[in-house]
């Protein structure tokens, strides 16, 4: 018969110490509660090595007087009980006297504590349970408790613990709980020197899950608040399309503490029945409210695991909870379209932006022809339906473009050909053709508010701002021929100019030439405008002339700078308007431009001419794929 040995209290006390301190989490989570007991509005939690080797919490709590000190650490020692009343609220809230003596039991401790009506605060020290230190100290009023080493007394222990990132991400979650069970209090965490929480302490439970959470998913959080038969049920949850692949995100506090109620989870999922996709989780940060009597007190404190006495109760305080706020706070997703990460035209210097411009392909340009860029033989007169001129019959350059596209459309694939106008030299031509698989084919979808051309190629879909889009389309063609088409008017227009601008147009006359203008000096700060781009409206010639003397007096002496900018307003001006209407046609054949062309993705003045949704992006949104 093995005899039997009482004890040594050192063992007894390791073993109570091991029910208690399982991992640095534990630690966390007990000198969390603390803080939060001592009236703390600011905890701030440090780790290293995931809490193994070091764990600081600085609280700006009551702090614990110098005489009480020693008694902290001893078992069963706590401030918070005097007597035997109401056990099943202590039992439910984890008021043992055991975290002090228990870490103390398992590692080197350090205090350093002050209350605000001491003068001095106390340092203090304990490592494996044996006081070390005692001594006054200067501090600020709260408590910093440090953790050095655990379980360096008891190896077996040590054994158990995970990686070190794992138990650093035991105490992230620890510290994320309480965060968002006490939107009052600002929590920071430190891991590794690094701060990876950051709570703001203003009482609001959606900036502490803000914090927690992220952007991309708070915002689609939705608030609750219902009280139920006595039931008190508040907090956010997710709206259903924005379910997720797993339950990470599920909180459930019941009065004020984190928990895991199997009712809770079944109560909310329930609510999201039809209106969530199937194996998709919501998103839920919950706030339960009961009477202390219906909640099991046999569940162990230190487990998050809960029953209540009247689980059904529970279940429909929180679906109906739930469900209203799913009802009224829910509202029509939108599908979210980045900006163009680099947008760049929109950040130069107009020097910069010349520089680009100027450095189009230039190889295949033909010579500009000057004589027989103004026809100016007949009046051409165009009627008010002139939006899309690249796409009408009577518009033959007599100088080629870059390029003139056709689209022959045949069962299944689309064949784009690129053919140059046969009016200057063949030698100048250059036949392309190139023909798209079908998997390039690019299908009109349609055109939303005249404005954006919608189409799908390959495994997007494209937004075309159809202006944008045709602007710059003409003014890489200005570019590439450096000519631009003239027409003359029938009735030449005085236009009065004030000033500067006066003398930029009589002082650029020679350039505006080039470009299809006819100008002359009428003395007494007006023009006299005989001719303008071909494919310009003439009532449009005042206000046109009027820009282009704007641009050209701000503009100094660089001749490119202002060729660029008479481009500029040609290409504007002759553009196709938003609001405009423009035949299917003319719209694939914008839209053929514009995705065949990787140089059209800016207008001139910088704003993008499409913005592209891949298909991979809409499942993912729609839920067809992870
Ligand atoms: P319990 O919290 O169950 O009372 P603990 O061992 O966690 O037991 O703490 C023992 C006592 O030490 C507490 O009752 C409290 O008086 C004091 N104490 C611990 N941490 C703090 C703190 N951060 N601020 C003020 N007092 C504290
Ligand atoms: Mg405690």
């Amino acid at each position: 018969m093995p005899k039997i040995n009482v004890l040594p209290k050192s063992i007894a006390e390791l073993i109570a110490a091991g029910e208690v301190v399982e991992r640095p989490a534990s630690i966390v989570k007990e000198a969390i509660e603390n803080s939060i007991d001592a009236g703390a509005t600011h905890i701030t939690v440090e780790i290293q090595r995931g809490g193994i080797t070091y764990i600081r919490i600085t609280d700006n709590g009551c702090g614990i007087a110098t005489d009480d000190v020693p008694k902290a650490f001893l078992r069963h020692a706590t401030s918070k009980i005097e007597k035997a009343v109401d056990l099943d609220r202590i039992s439910t809230l984890g008021f043992r006297g055991e975290a002090l003596a228990a870490t103390s039991a398992v590692s080197r401790v350090e205090l350093f504590t002050k209350t605000a009506n001491e003068d001095f605060g106390t340092h203090y020290k304990i490592e494996g349970g044996e006081e070390i230190l005692n001594e006054e100290v200067g501090c600020p009023d709260g408590t910093t408790l440090i953790v050095r080493d655990l379980f360096y007394n008891t190896p077996a222990r040590m054994k158990f613990l995970k990686k070190d990132v794992s138990e650093g991400t035991t105490v992230s979650a620890i510290v994320e709980r309480q965060a968002m069970s006490h939107p009052e209090i600002a929590f920071k965490l430190i891991r590794d020197g690094k701060q990876t929480l950051s709570t703001s302490g203003d009482g609001k439970l959606a900036s502490a899950a803000y914090s927690v959470l992220g952007r991309e998913i708070s915002n689609t959080l939705i608030p609750v608040d219902l009280i139920l038969d006595g039931i008190k049920v508040t907090g956010l949850v997710c709206k259903p399309v924005s379910c997720r692949a797993s339950r990470a995100y599920q909180f459930t506090f019941l009065n004020g503490r984190y928990v895991q109620s199997g009712t809770v989870t079944a109560a909310t999922e329930q609510a999201y029945k039809n209106s969530a996709m199937v194996g998709k989780f919501p998103v839920f940060v919950l706030c339960v409210t009961v009477p202390y009597e219906t909640v099991d007190v046999n569940v162990h404190p230190a487990k998050t695991q809960v029953r209540f006495s009247d689980e059904k109760r529970v279940f429909t305080a929180v679906y109906n909870a739930v469900k209203n706020a799913i009802i009224s706070g829910d509202t029509r997703p939108e599908i979210v379209v980045n900006q163009p990460k680099t947008n760049t035209f929109l950040h130069m210097t107009t020097e910069q932006y010349r520089q680009t411009a100027v450095s189009l392909p230039t190889q295949e340009r033909p010579e500009p022809v000057k004589e027989i860029t103004k026809p100016k033989t007949e009046p051409v007169r165009l009627n008010s339906d002139k939006a899309p001129f690249f796409l009408r019959e009577e518009f033959k350059p007599n100088v080629p473009l870059k390029k003139d596209v056709s689209i022959v459309v045949e069962e299944n694939k689309t064949t784009v050909e690129t053919k140059v106008e046969n009016t200057v030299p063949q030698t100048a031509l250059v036949q392309e053709e190139k023909e798209y698989s079908p998997k390039e084919e690019i299908k009109l979808i349609g055109e939303a508010f005249n404005t954006y051309i919608v189409v799908q190629k390959g495994d997007s879909i494209f937004l075309i701002d159809k202006h944008a889009a045709h602007e710059r389309i003409l003014f890489n063609q200005f570019k590439a021929t450096h000519t631009v088409e003239s027409q003359s008017l029938l009735m030449p227009v005085t236009v009065k100019l004030i000033g500067d601008e006066y003398s930029a147009i009589i002082s650029n006359l020679h350039l505006l030439e080039d470009y299809g203008f006819e100008i002359e000096d009428f003395g007494n700060e007006s023009v006299l405008v005989r001719a303008i781009p071909a494919m310009l409206d003439d009532e449009d010639t005042e206000s046109i002339v009027t820009e282009a003397a704007e641009s050209l007096a701000r503009k100094g002496s660089v001749q490119l700078e202002r060729i660029d900018d008479i481009l500029h307003t040609v290409a504007c001006k002759a553009a196709i308007k938003a609001g405009y209407i423009t035949s299917d046609t003319e719209k694939l054949n914008l839209a053929v431009k514009v995705l065949g062309d990787n140089d059209i993705m800016y207008c001139p003045h910088g704003r993008p001419v499409a913005f592209e949704i891949k298909k991979y992006n809409l499942e993912k949104y729609f839920g067809r794929i992870q």
